[in-house]
């Protein structure tokens, strides 16, 4: 069985080379194919006549239409597209009935993890779509990541993943200011560490990926928030979150409030940093 993977970025890239090394048929394809001559490639045309898998990790929801135009027509019945993406819930659904009307299964299967666990194998994948086509395609989840979930029909995959990033976002900045307010009031991050990560405050941010540097396990913190998982990211997904959440009249006000947050990191020294640097932004120290 031959296997398509289209857009091998940052992400694509590593996930691809894990189907490799696991003796995975694979064939490839970017726009920019020099940063990775290690993977085979071809065109897309021979991929969607070769391949009865194609996975897809590309920037946005746009872009993933644009490459689905090409492919969907080309594509032998039957094939199963799986888009990794991040992309917005609406851009999911309208490939998906684009595949199935043309008798193609497409799924959407975001992840979590970010380049590292696309490095190590160990993604999350959060899947929407027929449970027929995940039975196929498990097998290659398990080799690029340590789970999947199959969370419903089309389009649900990607609202996990907004729904994942949105706590994520909201609990980053609630533990960054807590951990400023408490240097303020003399209380050193190693004490309140100590306390909150065995108390009822204790969340992945704190726990995990502490924003305060040299406490808790190694995070981008201690690498002067190099990311990790960079800002811009979170921002995206919690626009993504914000349209989705307009769309379907649910209220997220601390969704929003966060967005505006990141918004303003952005524009005031936080490109290229991790998400976590919202803690020396807070104290002006970035
Ligand atoms: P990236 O920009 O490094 O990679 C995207 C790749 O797609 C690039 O190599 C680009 O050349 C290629 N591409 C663009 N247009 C194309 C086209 N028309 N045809 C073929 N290839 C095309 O981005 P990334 O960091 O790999 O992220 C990919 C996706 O994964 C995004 O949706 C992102 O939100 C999501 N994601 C990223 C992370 C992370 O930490 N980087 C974590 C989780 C999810």
């Amino acid at each position: 069985m031959k296997i398509g993977f289209i857009g091998l970025g940052n992400m694509g890239a590593p996930m691809a080379r894990n189907l490799i090394k696991a003796q995975e048929n694979i064939v490839g394809f970017d726009v920019y194919p020099s940063n990775v001559d290690d993977i085979p490639q071809n065109s897309i045309k021979e991929i969607a006549s070769e391949c009865s898998i194609i996975f897809t990790m590309l920037p946005d929801g746009e872009i993933l239409k644009k490459v689905y135009s090409e492919l969907v027509p080309i594509c032998n019945k039957g094939t199963i597209l799986v888009d990794c993406s991040t992309v917005d819930v609406d851009s999911a659904l309208h490939v998906a009935n684009e595949s199935a009307s043309r008798g193609l299964f497409a799924m959407d299967a975001p992840v979590s993890g970010g380049v590292v666990g696309a490095e190590k194998g160990t993604l999350t994948f959060m899947v929407g779509g027929d449970a027929e086509a995940y039975n196929k395609v498990e097998h290659f989840f398990g080799i690029m990541g340590q789970k999947s979930v199959l969370c419903g029909k089309s389009g649900t995959g990607q609202s996990a993943k907004i729904c994942n990033n949105m706590i994520l976002g909201i609990s980053m900045i609630g533990v960054c200011e807590s951990f400023n307010l408490a240097e303020k009031l003399n209380l050193s991050w190693e004490r309140l560490y100590d306390v909150v990560s065995t108390s009822s405050g204790s969340c992945w941010s704190v726990n995990t990926y502490c924003p305060a540097p040299g406490i808790g396990p190694e995070s981008p913190a201690d690498r002067d928030y190099q990311p990790g998982f960079a800002a811009d990211l979170m921002l995206k997904d919690l626009k993504l979150a914000k349209a989705a959440a307009a769309s379907v009249d649910a209220p997220t006000a601390l969704g929003k409030h966060a967005t505006e947050i990141y918004e303003n990191f952005l524009e005031n020294g936080g490109k290229g940093r991790d998400f976590s640097a919202i803690l020396p932004y807070l104290a002006k120290r970035l």
